[in-house]
């Protein structure tokens, strides 16, 4: 049986006017939203460089319970209102069902994360909204279960899927994850979905993701997904990798002008 997602799509992937599947993407934030002033920060200093849509974690699936968790609904409610002000539209992750429709108005996209790949009650339920999905890879899924995942979205009448590649589980420990490449190239012939790249979550490091952002767009990748923060060595989660301002507008003058290479 042919999926939905390998047939011929009607109307292209969108994030508000931004469309996926053209010139790449790139989406930046913080790891979490901690504090107005942080976001702020952060926000302001991602518009001034023409970033257009900015990520931001309110529930954050953390391993331990003992880690900060997210500031939930309120700190989606003053992330989103910030970036209103900067004109940014807001990708966060949304972790049950149940959290989707309160949190929907403020959000101009929902992601779904690594650990709910395959919650299928909030596959389903993403499939019901009329607002597009970022669907990362889970931990150790293979390319065919992170193909049926999204189709679950689609076939539940979502078709505004973009997939994310976030590196998976390996033998290897010089990176967080390994980011499996392969899989974007696959992907990108088998379906008929934009796939971006999250470079911090799959290397967990900050002194790699020039190249490998690099290789995600080099393979056919239709953006890249990144960890920017104010003051990463402060950050209340994954502050090993994230760019700080400065690390991060290098990056993303590298990035731009390898994409007007290519
Ligand atoms: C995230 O992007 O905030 C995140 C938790 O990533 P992942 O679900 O890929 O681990
Ligand atoms: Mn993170």
């Amino acid at each position: 049986k042919q999926l939905l997602v390998e047939s011929k799509r009607a109307t292209a992937v969108h994030i508000g006017p931004v469309s996926f599947g053209e010139a790449p993407v790139i989406i930046a934030g913080p790891c979490a939203i901690e504090t107005e002033e942080q976001i702020t920060e952060i926000f302001a200093f991602l518009s001034g460089l023409d970033v257009q849509i900015v990520r931001a974690g309110a529930f954050k699936p953390r391993t331990s319970p003992y880690d900060f968790q997210g500031l939930g609904i309120d700190g989606l409610k003053m992330a989103s209102r910030i970036a209103k002000q900067y004109g940014l539209l807001l990708v966060s992750e949304i972790m049950d069902a149940d959290s989707l429709e309160e949190a929907l108005p403020y959000l101009d996209a929902v992601q779904i994360g690594a650990r709910n790949m395959q919650n299928f009650s909030l596959l389903k339920a993403a499939g019901a909204i009329n607002k597009p999905i970022i669907l990362k890879r889970g931990l150790s899924a293979t390319i065919e279960e992170f193909t049926l995942a999204a189709e679950y979205i689609v076939a539940s009448g979502n078709d505004q899927v973009i997939l994310c590649e976030r590196g998976i589980r390996t033998f290897e420990t010089a990176t967080r994850n390994t980011l499996d490449i392969s899989a974007v190239a696959i992907l990108k012939e088998r379906l008929e979905l934009p796939i971006i790249v999250d470079v911090s979550h799959a290397a967990g490091r900050k002194d790699i993701l020039l190249p490998l952002a690099k290789a995600g767009i080099a393979v056919g990748g239709d953006g890249i997904m990144i960890e920017t923060h104010p003051q990463p060595s402060i950050a209340l989660s994954d502050a090993q990798q994230q760019l700080n301002m400065t690390e991060f507008a290098s990056f993303y003058r590298e990035l731009k002008k390898f994409i007007n290479e290519v």
